[in-house]
């Protein structure tokens, strides 16, 4: 993962339905951009696609959708760490909203540290249900946050990636879009969370990045005046035409700054 990066994310979800389509779309959003500086591009497609759409595209990294925390043994429908490894995939999405529901924070931890033990970089998705008037948001996704990275050491955290994903604010039922000023007072709230338990030099490692509802007309106001370290993209990642549009935005960015130079 380079440190100087803006990541780019896209979560296809149970999407497409076929092998074909998804090379389709897979080669497409790799020709509508050249050699990139400035951005890694990570497309996390229904896991059983993963192995031909490496063959597709070098241009483009892969990542699973989630990754279960033991390396082999009888747990039916899960898919390891260790077999992403084995595969040549280097990242996986984490506790994603439409998956925690499965899982315990202890159980999400388990997973964070699978990866981590396994040389995938977990891309570790943290967010609120609602913004409640007493602000209690705050507290649940610093413990979210605390949990998942329980026993995480500090040498680890800077192969940790977050996406903050309000979950109101994902999908075709979001009640409305984030806006830059809420990622980024988020962001500085899980900076602190990490500071508080793993010190500066660790926490400037650590990528954080915005997921919800992330279309062309805003991402540059995220990636601009969120400070975000790149976008997790759901539906617009299917459309090869937007997708590309919010990589290119990304690598337009003028003033490109370090994760440490905020
Ligand atoms: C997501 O579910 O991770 C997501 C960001 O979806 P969307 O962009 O469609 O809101």
């Amino acid at each position: 993962m380079a440190i100087n990066k803006k990541i780019i994310v896209g979560n296809w979800k149970m999407n497409p339905v076929s092998l074909k389509e998804a090379e389709k779309i897979f080669s497409g959003i790799a020709k509508g951009f050249a050699v990139l500086k400035k951005t890694q591009v990570i497309i996390c497609p229904p896991a059983l696609f993963l192995e031909k759409l490496k063959k597709v595209s070098t241009k483009i990294s892969l990542g699973s959708q989630d990754a279960f925390w033991e390396e082999s043994g009888a747990f039916t429908g899960e898919i390891s760490a260790s077999m992403l490894d084995t595969l040549g995939v280097r990242y996986t999405i984490v506790g994603h909203s439409e998956q925690r529901h499965k899982y315990t924070d202890e159980e999400i931890n388990r997973k964070v540290r699978g990866c981590l033990a396994s040389g995938i970089i977990p891309i570790l998705c943290v967010g609120e249900t609602e913004r409640d008037a007493d602000h209690k948001y705050l507290n649940f996704v610093k413990q979210q946050v605390e949990s998942a990275l329980d026993k995480v050491s500090k040498n680890s955290l800077a192969k940790v990636i977050i996406a903050y994903e309000p979950i109101w604010a994902i999908g075709k039922t979001a009640v409305r879009e984030a806006t830059s000023a809420e990622f980024l007072e988020m962001s500085l709230l899980i900076k602190k969370v990490l500071n508080d338990k793993f010190g500066k030099s660790a926490t400037d490692t650590v990528k954080i990045l915005y997921g919800g509802s992330v279309n062309t007309k805003n991402a540059l106001d995220f990636l601009e005046n969120g400070k975000a370290d790149g976008l997790l993209v759901g539906r617009e990642s299917l459309n090869p035409a937007k997708f590309t549009e919010i990589i290119k935005t990304s690598e337009n960015l003028n003033s490109l700054k370090g994760p440490n130079k905020k």
